[in-house]
């Protein structure tokens, strides 16, 4: 069963046993707290390999590295901006007064031993290893990355590139497991505040999907007045060309996967010069996520809605920071947003609890911000293939020629 339907079919699983169980439904909230663990634990190691293996890997050619650092660059900064002001101005935390909060009572309920093993599960990768680390935890540890390691251990290490892939590679295979595991998740914190707080909790939540919503939208209409502005083809026509790796971005939730289908749109669809399409599709891919730096910044002003927490300029700053960091480490597969984010709220001190609430709505906004991570992919390639419109597409018949209107 897809990702998704296990996700959807445990909110339902959620809904009913909440609404059966009432206030004893609190403490099923602790497989969300658990997972919660496991991503902040992953996101530091996870974001550092990324951005170091973006950097190592990307194969630039003389002279468009700034070109191309100032286009992401750009593109980035618009989206948390547009993120931050839709969720100023529509307060989506502040549609009703009670706001989702993870239920106490899930901690409170549990045994002593309970407590005890599940305080083993680490906090961080290096945290074991240094003086007052656990066993158990060094366990824990030794046990998922053998594990993981095995699946790899035939790789040949010929340079350094290979090394930071096995690197990246493991932490990979760990995360998939977290998310395999994400469904169970839902159906407790789902189950816990329709036990304990009913459905109202659920209000802000819908103002937060809309507010984010509207906030990629408007994303999307920077990238189209962006290309009108500043490439040879039109708006519509690059839709038109790329619409594949659009829906597929959709579909799956995972830009990675749907990277060879953005760049053959861009290349045999559209008819973009190859160097534009590689570089945006394939390179920019790895450090260009708008959708996901939008949706971070957005996720953490929103649950200091909720919160009644006013965020300083300097912590909303940091957000900025942050997430564009966070959205560079997020690599291309489904959820990876939800491990980041848990740096952007440890670095302003909102509490990373609260991203439990958001995992039974991120199902839908992953795929979203997905389909405009991939779109910024496809702006950055159409802007750097510039104004002038290749050779190729005037003499082959393209379907460039009829519909570009250049
Ligand atoms: N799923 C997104 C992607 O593949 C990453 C994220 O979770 O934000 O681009």
């Amino acid at each position: 069963m897809p990702l998704y339907l296990r996700i959807i079919a445990a909110l339902v699983l959620g809904v009913a046993v909440g609404a059966l169980l009432g206030e004893q439904a609190g403490a099923l909230a602790t497989p969300a707290k658990l997972i919660l663990r496991l991503l902040a634990a992953l996101a530091p190691p996870l974001i550092l390999f990324a951005v170091i293996r973006a950097l190592v890997m990307a194969e630039l050619p003389p002279g468009t590295a700034p070109r191309l650092a100032g286009l992401l660059l750009l593109n980035t900064t618009v989206a948390i901006f547009i993120g931050l002001a839709t969720a100023n101005l529509l307060q989506p935390g502040t549609w009703h007064e009670v706001g989702p909060t993870p239920p106490e009572a899930a901690t409170q309920a549990l045994p002593g031993p309970f407590e005890q093993f599940i305080d083993n599960i680490p906090r961080s990768l290096l945290g074991p290893l240094t003086d007052g680390g656990s066993v158990i935890s060094v366990i824990i540890l030794a046990l998922a990355f053998g594990v993981a390691l095995r699946s790899l251990r035939d790789r040949p290490l010929r340079n350094v590139r290979d090394a930071i892939d096995v690197g990246f590679d493991t932490l990979i295979v760990i995360l998939r497991w977290v998310i395999e595991i994400i469904p169970f998740g839902i159906f407790g914190i789902i189950a816990s505040i329709v036990g304990t707080k009913g459905f109202s909790a659920f209000i802000p939540l819908g103002g937060f999907v809309l507010a984010v919503v509207i906030a990629l939208l408007l994303q999307a209409l920077w990238y189209l007045t962006r290309i009108r502005l500043g490439s040879w083809a039109r708006p519509g026509y690059i839709l038109r060309g790329t619409r594949d790796a659009l829906v597929m971005a959709f579909s799956t939730a995972s830009s990675t996967a749907t990277m060879p289908v953005t760049y053959a749109c861009l290349r045999d669809r559209v008819g973009l010069r190859e160097r534009s399409a590689s570089l945006g599709a394939l390179v920019g891919a790895n450090f260009n996520n708008d959708g996901t730096a939008l949706y971070e910044a957005m996720a953490a002003l929103f649950i200091a809605q909720v919160l009644g927490m006013e965020l300083s300029l300097t912590q909303q700053l940091l957000v900025v920071v942050t997430s564009m960091a966070a959205s560079v480490g997020a690599a291309g597969i489904p959820e990876a947003g939800l491990v980041t984010m848990t740096m952007v709220f440890m670095a302003v001190g909102l509490p990373v609890e609260f991203i439990a609430v958001l995992f039974s709505v991120d199902w839908f906004l992953d795929r979203c911000r997905t389909t405009i991570n991939v779109m910024g992919d496809i702006n950055v390639s159409a802007l750097l293939d510039g104004k002038l419109r290749p050779e190729s597409t005037l003499h082959e018949g393209k379907l460039a020629h009829a519909e570009s209107g250049a």
